[in-house]
């Protein structure tokens, strides 16, 4: 591979580049929310929440200055709730050592920043010339090289890695960078790339061979283990229901749900639940409200919601009416409260 292949990308990128909303902008809290947010969802699903995160919070300063629980909220609906709270940590350490890393090596010091997001942001904000290894970027990688090992193992990643760190022209990694995310992205697509129009092909020995099924090679991925959960469903007399703020690590550390604990039936459930609210509970018919299922990132998971009458006040927690907005509530609690406003 040699430079000729670097500016045929780079001719290809100004021309094709997606305009999106964080490409507007050079402000390093910008790019790095947006790559944060991208860690977490697909680009078109990303865009929502980084106009609602940003008009929340425009600035590294606003961010560090709010709340905990009001990030959470902003957040909610998107899932792994220790980002948001690591991008919250980080907003203060960047305000309080008085501003932005500008190097790899500052923002991987900063909490949770992985080698990705800390060569992305440099790259990209600061112009430091190194190479930002998504997803889509090793794909286009794995398969420029034509090499059919999988992409898990870690020999692979460094071959991949040192190919394309010799292609960087210099000063332009974010540009780079960008176009290799957006050649995966749009046209060497995981399961049919667009070689036909791809800006690479010459220098593609997949496409050579005609190999594009085979590579990546994909190993197979051991089946997610599968938990269950028995969420108590307590309303008032004004149909609010009671919600529990959870402990402030673990998967949903600090957001609000159901009282729920991990167990398979009422039975089993029932005297942690007590244990939880501090007080007796009495179900209140013998079916199962609701059976919903969640896919978490490393596990499925079996919500079965089971309404309940409490013996007294319980001195946890606080009721909410199912359609409010105001607390952080993970996506299955939104699901179980969605039900009770249909
Ligand atoms: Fe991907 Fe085809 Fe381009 Fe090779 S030629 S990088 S397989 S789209």
């Amino acid at each position: 591979m040699d430079t000729a292949l670097s500016q045929a990308l780079l001719l290809w990128y100004a021309r094709a580049a997606r305009p999106l909303p964080w490409r507007a902008t050079r402000d390093p809290y910008a790019i790095w929310v947006a790559e944060v947010l991208l860690q977490q969802t697909r680009v078109e699903a990303a865009i929502p929440y980084y106009h609602r995160f940003l008009a929340a919070f425009p600035t590294v300063e606003s961010l560090a200055a709010a709340e905990e629980e009001e990030v959470l909220r902003v957040w909610a609906g998107l899932g792994y709730y220790a980002r948001a709270r690591n991008l919250h940590r980080a907003a203060r350490r960047i305000v309080r050592e008085g501003g932005f890393p500008a190097t790899v090596e500052g923002w991987r010091r900063l909490p949770g920043v992985g080698p990705y997001t800390a060569a992305a942001v440099s790259s990209i904000a600061f112009g430091q010339n190194v190479l930002a290894l998504d997803g889509n970027a090793l794909r286009v990688g794995t398969r420029l090289l034509g090499i059919d090992e999988p992409l898990e193992d870690p020999r692979t990643r460094l071959r991949i890695r040192t190919a394309l760190e010799a292609l960087i022209p210099e000063g332009r990694a974010g540009e780079f960078n960008q176009a290799l995310m957006d050649l995966g992205a749009t046209v060497c697509l995981a399961r049919s790339p667009r070689c036909g129009t791809c800006p690479v092909r010459p220098w593609c020995r997949t496409a050579a061979q005609g190999l594009w099924e085979r590579i990546p090679a994909r190993r197979a991925k051991p089946p997610k283990p599968h938990r269950h959960f028995v969420a108590a469903l307590v309303r008032d007399a004004a149909g609010r229901v009671l919600v529990v703020r959870q402990p402030p690590r673990g998967l949903w550390g600090g957001l609000w749900t159901l009282p729920q604990v991990e167990a398979r039936t009422w039975k089993q459930a029932r005297p942690r639940l007590e244990r939880v609210l501090g007080v007796r509970l009495r179900r209140r018919n013998g079916k199962v409200f609701a059976t919903l299922r969640h896919a978490f990132t490393h596990f499925l998971a079996t919500f079965h919601v089971v309404e309940a009458s409490p013996s007294t006040l319980p001195a946890v927690g606080r009721f909410t009416s199912p359609c409010s907005s105001e607390l952080p509530l993970p996506a299955p609690a939104r699901r179980i409260l969605g039900r009770l406003n249909t």
